[in-house]
């Protein structure tokens, strides 16, 4: 497969914040850096290097990452591939670019091993999150796989089957935590495309027939949506009809004896709008109009999904009988849904622009619709999250990380803890027993007390008394875990001690 060639123009013009010289200079000064570090480099599908680098960035700009995450991802190969070093580039382009881009070089180094042990699996993706201090590191490596996934034919067979594995069990995974449906949907496609080609064809064959077959149906169903809903005088982002992707089309045509008339989903129709309230109007609108299906109306904005989805959801009777599923939601759960984490950064970036516009200019002027429509979203923002740009960062790093420490047994599993856990919490993570007769712990080989509080990486070991179990009521004042509460708990009453 050719991949189409692009120049860094191509990656400016794609970035989502508001184009200032700064920002540019400094993705230009990156990509000459890049550039001259891997002259003369090939890459496997004989095109020069440097569209690697350029498509990483491509990709980060898409989903709206802002400009030193853009620049570390066209510097992201140079420390590992080329003569120039990370002391190099941090005195070059200063500490937080060279600690992105060290921090995806680490990454590259963990060596995933093919195997498709639930539990491994699990423990690398912590692994994963723990090593990124910082959470942009991560979707680098995201955009870096994608175009490695994009070019794979290039490669020879056998490490195409691993790198896909790889891709479907825990980068694609990852994306879908992130919450970075965009990445999440492309990996999974090209994976699944490696992975089983035969049922690749035919679910694209199929996919393809059918929405040519649906599509006038989904386009008059639009309109005559778009009428009821100007009618009712609500505001209407975007309406429009939507295909389910490949993969995810696959594994529900598995689930229902891959029959295709009993896909609700595979074609339907999604409705931006500006607030909340509007998406529970519109609801009531689609209604009216169209009959639901019962037991299908899914409200994932009073119940967001684990990753942060938000959406509503219902599946109606279409005209002449036929079903359609209507995704409700306001343009900021959208692009969060598109983009997730990284939209974060969007936003942000939205509002420093605003702020320069704002103190820049003494003379009152008039502010476009598109920057009322920021304002909007901003205060809906700046309520939400009450932080800047900084601040956001840190408080990611406290939700994935911070609030999270990863311990290992003596036999190297992880197990994965809040913050100021002790061996006792550990204990009881590994198993109730373990935690009834716990006598004392060693971490990293050397005794300590049992309110000892882990670190991040120690290994820890449990003594446990073969005789007797022995839990303290004294433990409930320093245990940090519900497990270990209850267990203990549970074990006082019993004993009538509590
Ligand atoms: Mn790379």
């Amino acid at each position: 497969m050719s991949y189409p060639l692009i120049t860094i123009e191509d990656v400016i013009k794609n970035t989502r914040f508001y184009p200032d010289s700064r920002r540019e200079t400094l993705i230009k000064k990156a990509y000459d850096l890049a550039e001259k570090a891997h002259q003369g480099q090939k890459r496997k599908s004989g095109e020069d290097y440097i569209q690697h680098p350029m498509h990483t960035a491509l990709n980060l700009a898409k989903i709206g990452m802002g400009s030193k995450t853009i620049s570390a991802g066209l510097l992201h190969d140079v420390p590992e591939d080329t003569q120039i070093t990370i002391e190099e580039i941090e005195k070059e382009f200063g500490k937080e670019i060279s600690a992105l881009i060290d921090g995806v070089t680490k990454l590259g180094k963990i060596r995933l091993r093919g195997t498709k042990e639930e539990i491994f699996l699990e423990n690398l993706r912590k692994m994963f999150l723990a090593m990124a201090a910082d959470v942009r590191v991560v979707i680098i490596k995201l955009a870096d796989r994608l175009h490695n996934m994009e070019t794979l034919d290039a490669l020879p067979p056998e490490k195409q089957q691993r790198i896909a594995v790889e891709t479907m069990e825990v980068f694609a995974p990852l994306a879908n935590r992130l919450g970075i449906g965009e990445f999440k949907v492309r990996l999974e496609d090209l994976a699944f495309k490696h992975l089983d080609p035969e049922n690749f064809e035919y679910v694209t064959k199929l996919a393809k027939e059918q929405y040519e077959q649906r599509r006038k149906y989904v386009d008059k169903v639009v309109n005559e949506l778009r009428r009821e809903l100007a009618k009712e005088k609500i505001e209407v982002i975007k309406i429009f009809g939507r295909t389910k992707h490949l993969h995810s089309l696959f594994q529900k045509l598995k689930r229902h004896d891959m029959d295709i008339n009993k896909i609700y989903d595979l074609t339907g129709i999604r409705i931006i709008v500006p607030e909340v309230v509007n998406c529970y109007e519109t609801l009531g609108i689609v209604h009216k109009r169209f009959h639901p299906l019962v037991g299908r109306i899914k409200d994932y904005i009073s119940l967001p999904k684990p990753n942060g989805y938000q959406s509503i959801h219902t599946t109606i009777f279409g005209p002449e009988g036929k079903f359609l599923e209507v995704q409700i939601r306001t343009k900021k759960m959208d692009d969060e849904a598109e983009f997730g984490i990284a939209a974060h950064w969007i936003y942000s970036e939205k509002k420093k622009r605003l702020r320069d516009y704002f103190f820049r200019s003494s003379t009152a002027q008039k502010v476009p619709e598109k920057e009322v429509n920021w304002i909007r979203q901003l205060r809906e923002w700046q309520n939400e999250l009450g932080k800047d740009n900084q601040e956001f960062i840190e408080s990611l790093k406290i939700d994935f990380f911070k609030n999270h420490i990863f311990a290992f047994t003596p036999l190297g599993d992880i197990i994965d803890l809040p913050e100021e856990s002790t061996p006792v919490d550990f204990a009881y993570k590994v198993h109730s027993e373990i935690g009834n007769r716990a006598m004392g712990a060693k971490v990293n080989g050397r005794i300590v007390p049992l309110d000892y509080k882990i670190h991040n990486g120690d290994v820890v070991e449990i003594a446990t008394s073969k005789e007797h179990k022995n839990p303290s009521r004294d433990w409930l004042r320093f245990v940090r875990t519900s497990e270990a509460k209850s267990h203990i708990r549970k074990f006082m009453k019993k004993d009538g001690m509590l």
